[in-house]
């Protein structure tokens, strides 16, 4: 028989689980149902959401190949066209970070050529673009969809969810208020005044350049220096970026691809010590973790005093200077020598050792008990995140050039702050500070959501009828948890998995979580991938294998 399958959610992660599919020897129909115009793509990487100087923070050497690599499909395009983009077309290679739309492109061009494979191989693909899916409705070992053109009359046999992610709602959004940088942002016209933005990663970087664009120009002189020039010399245009801690992100620094292995904090040293109790666990491995830096560069472990240090204290030691300077000071600094590194191939040992661990503290992170996971939410995962995360150096020359013309801001808020939004104006209350902005742009990115924020009522109330707040998927992200769906919903939906995979964004995942939902069509995995959060103490349990 032949198996029916919909994709619901035509981005990365749609495309990823659809080229997997499509190596099954056995004919599949496959429907894929996209709400957005052009299937393919993905929320950030479509001209709605993005513009054209926005830049993903993935090279194509990160970039899981689909049919072609992202920089070959580069060098196939017309000069004209790269240079529309802001590209260089006799010097990007597989590390230039482009803008997230053309990256886009490459997706949708890519997610054509394989629907050409597809039926060359023999499956049926349906595509409906412009179709949002309502709700998903199991029935006798089948799922119906229902969708804003109506019920789809075809039953389904494996129903994979690929939506992606979820803002906050745009019927929040005002003239002064936006919930999300990308609810309507890009197309609102923001006046010349006080505009502050909730955050200070490549998103809040994002919405100043959407905001400062609107009101004046970047322009780079022949050195290569960037600088901004506003349109009206007496513009009032004011921009903070606000966060708990006042840092911004580093740049992206030069480092060997793929990653080498790690010597101490392998994955068979982390396997085998989450094979012993939960008790400790997070100790343990940060013994792995130190020691490893250790290794990998003694000067800087002796610069930190790593041996005072402990799983607690490290993100203190790792963000104090950087806490003690002026952000624009440190970012000018960071910035030289990402540079200067990248230009001689030099890879900053402890930044390299710091990303290859964050992987496997990923895997780990659902084994520790619930007082190790608040210890590592508040220290080791935020050092994880501020190194992984690193941005694309383009953009730390534009928070710069807008720092350089006293357009641009950052405030500390620290752990306790107040904010009101009122329908003129938002008041952030912190310490003794007052701040008031005319125009409040929200840019915290993306919460980890439950099964009560699932979208398809249906689907939601069976989820929740079973018990857990958060949806059980299995390791291939099959929904086990009512029985009833084993093996008719996959959930491979960034914001639902986000519980215990705190790294779960990014495009690398994306491939891995498609790859997994596509073999399921045919293999279920049966092991689960989420665990019961224990008690600190509690059994000694034997580790799954990673
Ligand atoms: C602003 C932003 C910038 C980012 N930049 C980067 C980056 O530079 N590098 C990186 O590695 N990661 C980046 N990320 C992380 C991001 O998670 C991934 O890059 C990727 O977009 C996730 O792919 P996805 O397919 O899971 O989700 P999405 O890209 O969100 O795609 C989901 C798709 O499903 C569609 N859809 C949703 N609901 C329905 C429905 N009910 N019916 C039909 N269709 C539906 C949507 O229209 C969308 O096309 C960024 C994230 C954001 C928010």
């Amino acid at each position: 028989m032949t198996l029916t399958v919909a994709i619901v959610g035509a981005g990365p992660t749609g495309l990823y689980t659809f080229q997997k599919l499509i190596e099954t020897k056995e004919p599949l129909t496959i429907w894929v149902f996209e709400k957005g115009d052009r299937a393919g793509i993905g929320m950030p990487y479509t001209a709605e959401k993005t513009d054209r100087r926005m830049l993903a923070n993935i090279a194509s050497i990160e970039i899981p190949t689909l049919t072609m690599s992202y920089y070959d499909w580069l060098k196939e395009q017309p000069d004209a066209i790269l240079k529309s983009y802001g590209v260089e077309p006799t010097t990007f290679n597989v590390r230039t970070f482009t803008p997230r739309m053309l990256l886009g492109e490459y997706y949708r061009a890519q997610f054509v050529t394989l629907v050409g494979h597809a039926e060359e191989r023999g499956h049926h693909v349906e595509i409906l673009e412009g179709v949002e899916i309502e709700d998903v409705v199991p029935q006798n070992n089948a799922v119906q969809l229902i969708s804003t053109v109506g019920v789809i009359e075809q039953l389904f046999d494996r129903v994979i969810l690929a939506t992606g992610h979820m803002f906050p709602i745009d019927e929040d959004e005002t003239d002064h208020y936006y919930p999300s940088p990308w609810s309507g942002l890009i197309d609102a016209d923001i006046p010349a005044t006080s505009v502050g933005i909730m955050g200070t990663s490549l998103s809040a970087i994002d919405a100043a350049m959407a905001v400062s664009c609107q009101h004046g120009r970047f322009k780079e002189d022949g050195k290569g220096d960037l600088s901004y020039e506003l349109k009206d010399k007496n513009s009032k245009l004011a921009i903070s970026l606000l966060s708990r801690s006042g840092i911004v992100p580093e740049a992206d620094f030069y480092c060997p691809l793929p990653y080498e292995p790690l010597t101490v904090c392998t994955e068979a040293a982390l396997t085998n010590e989450r094979s012993k109790s939960t008790d400790g666990l997070l100790d343990r491995a940060y013994v792995l973790f130190a020691r490893e830096i250790e290794t990998n560069d003694p000067d800087w472990a002796k610069e930190i005093a790593l041996q005072k240090l402990d799983a607690d204290t490290f993100h203190d030691a790792y963000f104090d200077r950087r806490l003690k300077s002026d952000p624009f000071k440190w970012a000018r600094k960071n910035l030289k020598e990402v540079e200067e590194n990248r230009d001689a191939r030099i890879t900053v040992a402890w930044r390299y050792a710091i990303l290859r661990m964050h992987e496997a503290f990923e895997v780990l992170y659902a084994d520790l008990c619930e007082d190790d996971r608040k210890r590592f939410d508040r220290g080791l995962k935020r050092v994880f995140v501020d190194n992984y995360a690193a941005i694309p150096p383009e953009s730390i020359r534009r928070m710069l050039a807008l720092r350089d013309a006293k357009i641009l801001s950052v405030a500390s808020l620290g752990e306790d702050y107040g904010m009101t939004v009122r329908p003129e104006k938002t008041i952030i209350t912190s310490n003794d500070e007052c701040y008031e902005f005319e125009v409040f742009i929200d840019a915290r990115g993306q919460q980890a959501l439950g099964s009560k924020e699932i979208p398809f009522p249906t689907l939601r109330k069976i989820l929740l009828d079973a018990g857990p707040e958060v949806t059980e998927v299995g390791e291939d992200y099959s929904v086990i948890d009512p029985p009833e769906l084993e093996g008719l919903v996959s959930l491979g939906a960034i914001p639902f998995l986000m519980h215990d995979r705190p790294f779960v964004q990014g495009i690398t995942a994306c491939a891995e979580i498609g790859k997994a939902m596509g073999h399921a069509v045919r293999r279920q995995a049966t092991r689960r991938r989420r665990r019961v959060m224990a008690a600190c103490g509690g059994p000694r349990r034997k580790a799954e294998p990673t």
